[in-house]
């Protein structure tokens, strides 16, 4: 059952940007002091046969396919468009950040599409808010041609954060090679919180390390004001997961951040 799912989710997922059956979330990231200062996009489909299907489970097939090339870079491009669109509004979030597939980094036109996706949406201001996620668990094998290519996309003033940071090969030698600016701290870590004194520890060895290396630490998956508390405690900049906010459709965001403007006029 299992196969036969993945392989209709394979199916449908070759006619889901054709039939708009994709669309983005975003989920806000907050100061210490919860104001609204950036988002991460998060992809979303819904089908017919199949509905909202998990991007847990439809990226890493888009990976294997192929079709992530493709989907990479429609999410790419309508990301770009609201950027572009809340500049318009008024609105100005600090950061923007988007999920990048290795998969996708790693294709011969990735450069070439997001310097020509940066031309057609974006200024030089607008560019600096860009943050391309990448996570470190399949980098080992390629580190030196990501880390070209990481170069070349940062020559554009688009900064890099290392996701799920924590779980993969990650070591010392590996965090000083990588040109990136931010970690973000896996939400795997947050939720044990309170429960393990091996996750405060993890967690503590982290924003030392943040420290060391000069690199912004964004905490995800925060659920609990106890949660946000320790993660406070120990010079946590941003923040993002329930406790804040649930990734929302860019309607519903934008409301989000209108009422949070509202509280802080000073914002954006
Ligand atoms: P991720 O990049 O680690 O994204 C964070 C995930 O945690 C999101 O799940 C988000 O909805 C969820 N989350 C946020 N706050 C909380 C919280 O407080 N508690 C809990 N339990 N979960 C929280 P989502 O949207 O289902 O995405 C899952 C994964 O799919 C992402 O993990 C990322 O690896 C991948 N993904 C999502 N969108 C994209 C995309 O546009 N491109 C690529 N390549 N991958 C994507
Ligand atoms: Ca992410
Ligand atoms: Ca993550």
């Amino acid at each position: 059952k299992q196969i036969n799912n993945s392989l209709k989710i394979e199916r449908q997922l070759y006619f889901a940007l054709r039939n708009n059956e994709i669309s983005l979330y975003y989920q806000g990231q907050v100061s210490e002091e919860k104001n609204i200062i950036g988002c991460e996009v998060l992809v979303r489909w819904y089908n017919e046969d199949l509905g909202f299907v998990s991007p847990m489970e439809f990226i890493p097939i888009a990976e294997k396919t192929g079709i992530i090339i493709e989907l990479g870079h429609y999410i790419l491009e309508e990301a770009f468009k609201t950027l572009q669109l809340w500049e318009e509004q008024n609105i100005h979030l600090e950061q923007f950040s988007v999920n990048i597939s290795i998969q996708q980094l790693l294709n011969k036109n990735f450069v070439n599409d997001v310097e020509d996706l940066c031309h057609r949406y974006l200024n030089d201001h607008t560019r600096k808010k860009i943050i391309f996620e990448i996570t470190e668990t399949l980098l080992a094998e390629n580190i030196d041609k990501v880390i070209r290519v990481i170069r070349h996309i940062k020559e554009l003033d688009i900064r890099f954060s290392m996701d799920d940071f924590g779980t993969g090969y990650s070591s010392l030698s590996y965090l000083r090679e990588m040109p990136i600016d931010e970690l973000k701290i896996d939400r795997s870590f947050v939720s044990r919180l309170g429960e393990t004194d091996s996750d405060e520890k993890m967690i503590t060895t982290i924003f030392t390390l943040a420290k060391i290396f000069d690199l912004k630490v964004v905490a995800e998956g925060v659920e609990t004001g106890e949660q946000f508390r320790f993660l406070l405690e120990h010079d946590c900049h941003i923040f993002q997961g329930y406790y804040f906010a649930k990734p929302m459709n860019r309607s519903d965001f934008e409301v989000h951040l209108l009422r949070n403007k509202k509280k802080n006029p000073l914002l954006y």
